[in-house]
C-alpha cells in the first residue's frame, strides 16, 4: 500500500523538484496549493504524512485534527520549525522532521545581495539607466572592505556569511550562545551582544526564532547600535520588533534595512497581490522608506536548495516509513 503525503502551500516549482526526486512508487504525493489553516486541515484525511512549508502554522488545534485524521509524521520542507507546536505533536504521537541543511550558500549569498544592493543601489541604477538617466546623485555607496559586520547566530548560514564577508575584507564580529571553532578559524571574533551592536556598521541576523530570540531587535537593542547602521534579516521576521524598527528608520538610527522575512509575512508572502490594495499598514509603511529593501522570503530559492530540500524531505519520509532512525527529527525539549 502506498504512503499518502499531503503537501500544503505547494507551488509549481515544489511539484517539479519533488516529482523529480521521487524515485519509487511507494509514496503518493498529493499536492495542495492551499495554505494550512483550520478549514483546510481536514484535507489530510487518509494521509500518514503531512508536508508543510514555513508559513503553514500547525498549532495545537490543527495537530489535534491531524491526529484524528491518522497523521503520524509532519515533514517540514524547511529548516526552521517555529511554526509547529512541538509539545502538541509529542502529546498526539506525531513525529516531526525537517531539512536542517540544504544550501547555507543560498541564504548567505542572498544576505550579501541585500547588503550590496542597499549599499550600491543597483536596483535604482537599473531603472535610472533604462530611462536614459545617467546621473549619479543619490547612488553613492561605501566600500564594504574595512567595514565591521556583526553576525548574530553563527550556525551553518552565519558561518558561510562570515566566510564571504571575510573575502570582502570585512571585520566580522559574532554573537552566539555557543562559540564555534570553525567560525573562529574563518576570522570571526566572538563578542557579547552589546559590543557587537555597538561596534558594527552592518548587523545581520542568522539565529533561529525561539522564545529567547523573539524581538531580539527592539527599541533597547536598537538604541545600542551605531547611528546609520545597516540591519539585515534573512532569518525569521519576529526576530525584529517591526514598530521599533520603523521608529529607528524615521529617526535615522537605521540607515539601511534589508529584509527577506517579516513578522506578519504569512498573509502576504508567496502570493501575487499586484493590483490589489495591501491591507497591512505596517508593511506598507516599511515599503515607503527609500532605504528599505524587502524580498519575499526568497533567500532559500536557488535550484540547488530546492533539489536538496526535495531529496532530504523524501529521505526523511522514507526513513520514517521504513522504521529507520530519524536523523532529522525535531525533538521537543521541555
Ligand atoms: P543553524 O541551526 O545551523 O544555526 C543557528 C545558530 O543560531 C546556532 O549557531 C545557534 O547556536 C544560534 N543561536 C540559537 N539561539 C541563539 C540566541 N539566542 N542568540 C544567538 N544565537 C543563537 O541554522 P542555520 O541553518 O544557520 O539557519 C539559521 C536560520 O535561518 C534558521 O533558523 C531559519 O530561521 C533561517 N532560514 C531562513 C531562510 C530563508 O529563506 N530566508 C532559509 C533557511 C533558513
Amino acid at each position: 500500500m502506498k504512503t499518502k503525503i499531503t503537501f500544503f502551500s505547494t507551488k509549481p516549482y515544489d511539484i517539479a523538484f519533488f516529482d523529480q526526486a521521487n524515485h519509487d512508487d511507494s509514496l503518493e504525493l498529493c499536492y495542495l496549493d492551499t495554505h494550512l489553516n483550520p478549514a483546510t486541515a481536514p484535507l489530510v484525511q487518509g494521509s500518514a504524512v503531512v508536508c508543510l512549508f514555513v508559513n503553514d502554522k500547525a498549532d495545537a488545534a490543527i495537530i489535534s485534527t491531524f491526529a484524528k485524521a491518522g497523521v503520524k509524521l509532519i515533514a517540514l520542507r524547511c529548516a526552521g520549525y517555529n511554526n509547529v507546536d512541538l509539545a502538541a505533536c509529542k502529546q498526539a504521537g506525531i513525529g516531526v522532521v525537517r531539512v536542517p541543511a540544504y544550501s547555507p550558500y543560498s541564504v548567505a549569498e542572498h544576505a550579501l545581495a541585500l547588503i550590496l544592493t542597499l549599499n550600491r543601489k543597483t536596483h535604482k541604477a537599473f531603472n535610472r539607466v533604462r530611462e536614459g538617466n545617467f546621473a549619479l546623485e543619490g547612488l553613492m555607496g561605501f566600500d564594504l572592505h574595512g567595514q565591521t559586520v556583526g553576525l548574530i547566530g553563527l550556525g551553518k548560514i552565519g558561518r558561510v556569511t562570515a566566510q564571504i564577508l571575510r573575502g570582502f575584507g570585512c571585520t566580522v564580529l559574532g554573537y552566539d550562545v555557543y562559540e564555534d571553532e570553525e567560525a573562529k578559524r574563518t576570522g570571526v571574533s566572538y563578542v557579547p551582544l552589546e559590543s557587537l551592536l555597538a561596534q558594527s556598521d552592518i548587523v545581520s541576523l542568522h539565529c533561529p526564532l525561539t522564545p529567547q530570540t523573539h524581538h531580539l531587535i527592539n527599541a533597547q537593542t536598537l538604541a545600542g547600535m551605531k547611528n546609520g547602521v545597516m540591519l539585515i534579516n534573512t532569518s525569521r521576521g519576529a526576530l525584529i520588533d517591526t514598530m521599533a524598527v520603523i521608529q529607528s528608520l524615521k529617526s535615522g538610527k537605521i540607515g539601511y534595512l534589508g529584509l527577506d522575512v517579516y513578522e506578519e509575512e504569512a498573509d502576504l508572502f508567496f502570493e501575487d497581490f499586484s493590483g490589489k490594495v495591501i491591507q497591512d499598514d505596517v508593511f506598507s509603511r516599511l515599503l515607503s522608506f527609500p532605504n528599505v529593501l524587502i524580498t519575499g522570503h526568497q533567500a532559500f530559492f536557488t535550484r540547488n536548495a530546492l533539489q536538496s530540500i526535495a531529496e532530504t524531505t523524501l529521505a526523511n519520509i522514507h526513513a520514517f516509513v521504513n522504521g529507520g532512525p530519524l536523523e532529522n527529527e525535531v525533538v521537543f525539549k521541555e
